[in-house]
């Protein structure tokens, strides 16, 4: 059984009115908390899209995580999914976070995170956020270069940094070391810099980039770091801190085997950081603990029924000419912005919320999002049952990268958060 840490007053804060989280009554499942939802907005004319945020999800997560890494603490990845449902809910689990901006910070300040349980994971910041995370008392921060070094000592002489090294991220879907990170051959110089200019560096932060599809990428890393940690420990600086970044994902395109990476990263942890080393180890999970969390449902705006003249001729079945074309209440500017931002996550599988008859006609179905760009495409080549106006679908694992990304293109409006959690996951926090 893995010990979690909860934070007592996170989770009255989780349970009080100030926080959105319906906590439901014995016995009632998440299910029936989204049907109620459709039901209810059946009732009240209410179209627009919304997600069940189902914080049982979270932490499940949070406790598969420490099961089987237990030596590194996790710092949740802001970008991933900034609602505040799931910052208070990880709060209460007492996970640190990741932030990259002023907003990000003042977003995890504002729902009672404090500044010890933030680290500012940008290599390449603003001024002025530098400015606010000071005066904010949020020290540890990340840079890259010697550009950020000359800022971080005018701004934020203070800061414990971590020095990001680019690492392989050849095997994810989403690459992001063309972008950050040191190339080993700079390290010296950095190191040398860092010196001159009386800054403070306590660790080395890698991201081998979002959905890892091989556990080894994490093994090169960690060596890359260790030597990375000989050098600076040789120059006299006091090193105590390893970042493994984020790249965990269960889902998707990754479908990566979670025991069989933390094996991986386990074994090189104790190969070149073992236990005794004083070394602290954390990560920056982002898509880990939110991708299978938020359940999206969208409602058919419209509809159209277009009929192909030949296709009956060509081959007599009664139906083949007839193609449904649907238009739905959320799109690719929305909440299903990953079909063109997410290399992780290119192709998304709506399935009906209204029960059907497996004997029930299938017909060609097309799903379009509902601006008036033809890109806004979800799905084609769709075999469902006939929808009408007013049916739900419904788009499982939409938590990560899909909120925070979204846009008011067209000014539709975004789809509403519901967050919830169990009786049994409630009590189960509380007996923590
Ligand atoms: N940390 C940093 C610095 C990132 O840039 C990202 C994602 O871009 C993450 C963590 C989260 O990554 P993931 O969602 O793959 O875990």
């Amino acid at each position: 059984h893995a010990s979690v840490t909860t934070n007592r007053s996170a989770l009255q804060v989780l349970s009080s009115e100030n926080c959105d989280i319906e906590i439901l009554e014995k016995g009632k499942t998440i299910n029936d908390f989204l049907d109620n939802k459709i039901k209810e907005r059946g009732s009240t004319g209410n179209d627009l899209p919304f997600y069940v945020a189902n914080l049982d999800v979270v932490f499940k997560r949070h406790l598969l995580w420490l099961t089987h890494l237990p030596r590194v603490k996790t710092f949740f990845a802001v970008k991933c999914n900034n609602s505040p449902a799931v910052i208070q809910m990880l709060r209460a689990l007492d996970t640190g976070f990741d932030c990259a901006s002023k907003g990000e910070i003042q977003m995890a300040l504002s729902l009672g995170v404090t500044p010890d349980k933030i680290i500012y994971a940008h290599t390449t910041k603003p001024r002025t956020h530098i400015k606010y995370a000071r005066a904010h008392g949020v020290n540890l921060m990340t840079f890259d270069n010697e550009i950020e070094l000359q800022k971080i000592s005018q701004y934020h002489p203070k800061a414990k940094l971590v020095l990001r090294i680019a690492v392989d991220d050849s095997k994810s879907l989403l690459r992001l070391n063309a972008k950050f990170g040191a190339r080993l051959d700079t390290i010296e110089r950095l190191l040398e810099r860092a010196e001159h200019l009386d800054l403070d560096i306590i660790g080395v932060s890698f991201h081998v980039g979002s959905g890892c599809t091989d556990s080894s990428a994490f093994k090169q890393a960690i060596s890359d770091a260790r030597h990375v940690f000989d050098l600076a420990d040789s120059m006299g600086f006091q090193m105590r801190l390893l970042d493994i970044g984020g790249g965990f994902s269960l889902t998707g395109n990754c479908k990566a085997i979670f025991t069989e990476f933390a094996e991986t990263i386990n074994g090189a942890l104790d190969e070149f950081f073992p236990p005794d080393c004083g070394v602290e180890i954390m990560a920056e999970p982002g898509r880990y603990y939110v991708e299978s969390a938020f359940t999206l449902a969208t409602c058919v705006n419209a509809k159209r029924v277009d009929t192909d003249p030949m296709a009956k001729h060509y081959n007599g079945e009664e139906n083949s000419s007839v193609k449904m074309v649907y238009y739905i209440n959320d799109g690719v500017y929305g909440s299903l912005n990953c079909l063109i931002n997410d290399p992780a996550h290119t192709s998304v599988t709506p399935y009906l919320h209204k029960a059907v008859d497996g004997s029930e006609q299938q017909y060609q179905s097309v799903i379009w999002g509902p601006t008036c760009d033809s890109l806004d495409k979800i799905i084609e080549n769709f075999w469902i049952p006939e929808l009408e106006v007013g049916d739900w679908l419904l788009v499982d694992d939409m938590g990560a990268y899909s909120i925070s990304i979204l846009t008011d293109f067209n000014c539709f409006e975004r789809a509403q958060i519901c967050p919830v959690l169990t009786a049994e996951t409630w009590y189960a926090l509380n007996r923590f």
